[in-house]
């Protein structure tokens, strides 16, 4: 089975360089699909309580028998219980409902909300060793420089976010916003990297082109542009044969000039 590569986090944490979504899922399809792409090999689950799906999830982990030490799995926080008081009750009901004694990575969902509140939280939770690595979610660029330096600046919290989970594929690359997590040293996550089917992405012709010149499909270009450009991508899918296709990425590489076609079509 591919050993996947791994991206270091700030605080040493590593994470998979790919994983996996269940946005948009039923509990049967997060349950079954779980299961399945652990067995694919996939180890990153990615997660929200907004999902509502979080039991399903915890099922398909027990069911894979994989190792809990080995599997990396995120989970949300949603907008409603973004304050210092309810981010730790938030934090402890998630672990429950997937049947977990912790998360890899937790999320502030959404910039909205008591953010600062929250983060305060997150890093009282960290600092007990109750969860490995925190970070945030859809944050523009200058929201993002916003969070770090009032963090630090005003508040006294050094903790920078681990990672910046945001919408990124070939035509909504984050450009910009990259630039600032780069500065502040936070890994890019990718979510949505099919543009959730969108832009006809799936019969691009520039995409289309790179394809065939390879033997590969569409989707595994475009995961492939993501490790490539250190962005860890979660693809979704509730099919076993597409779930080990999004898999099947680490045996071939874009050329600098193939990056560079995928590159325009921002
Ligand atoms: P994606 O871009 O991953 O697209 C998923 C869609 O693509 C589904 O309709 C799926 O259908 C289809 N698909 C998957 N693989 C293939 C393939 N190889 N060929 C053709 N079609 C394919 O969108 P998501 O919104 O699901 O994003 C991925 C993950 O990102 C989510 O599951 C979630 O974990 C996270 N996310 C985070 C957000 C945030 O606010 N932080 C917001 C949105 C998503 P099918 O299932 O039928 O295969």
């Amino acid at each position: 089975m591919t050993n996947i590569p791994t991206i270091t986090l700030s605080n040493g944490t590593n994470i998979p360089a790919l994983g996996f979504g269940v946005f948009q899922m039923s509990n049967e399809e997060a349950e079954q699909s779980v299961a399945t792409a652990l067995a694919t090999g996939y180890r990153l689950i990615d997660t929200a309580a907004s999902y509502q799906n979080e039991e399903a999830v915890g099922r398909g982990i027990q069911r894979s028998g994989v190792p809990r030490d080995e599997i990396f799995v995120t989970g949300k926080l949603w907008i409603a219980d973004a304050s210092y008081e309810k981010a730790k009750q938030a934090y402890q009901t998630s672990l429950e409902k997937l049947g977990l004694e912790y998360l890899d990575l937790y999320l502030l969902h959404q910039p909205y909300g008591d953010i600062f509140g929250a983060w305060k939280a997150f890093v009282e939770l960290y600092e007990a060793g109750k969860v490995k690595a925190i970070g945030v979610s859809n944050f523009t660029g200058a929201k993002l420089a916003n969070f770090v330096l009032t963090n630090r600046k005003v508040l006294g919290i050094e903790t920078a976010p681990m990672v910046n989970q945001v919408e990124t594929h070939p035509f909504n690359q984050e450009v910009e916003a990259r630039k600032i997590m780069e500065e502040y040293g936070i890994v890019h996550e990718g979510w949505a990297p099919f543009a959730e089917g969108h832009h006809d992405i799936f019969t691009h012709a520039v995409l289309r082109n790179i394809a065939e010149s390879h033997g590969k499909s569409i989707g595994q270009v475009v995961l492939r542009w993501d490790i490539q450009k250190g962005i860890v991508a979660i693809p979704k899918s509730v099919r076993k044969e597409r779930i080990e296709e999004n898999f099947d990425v680490f045996d071939f590489v874009l050329s600098d000039d193939e990056m560079a076609q995928i590159a325009d079509l921002d």
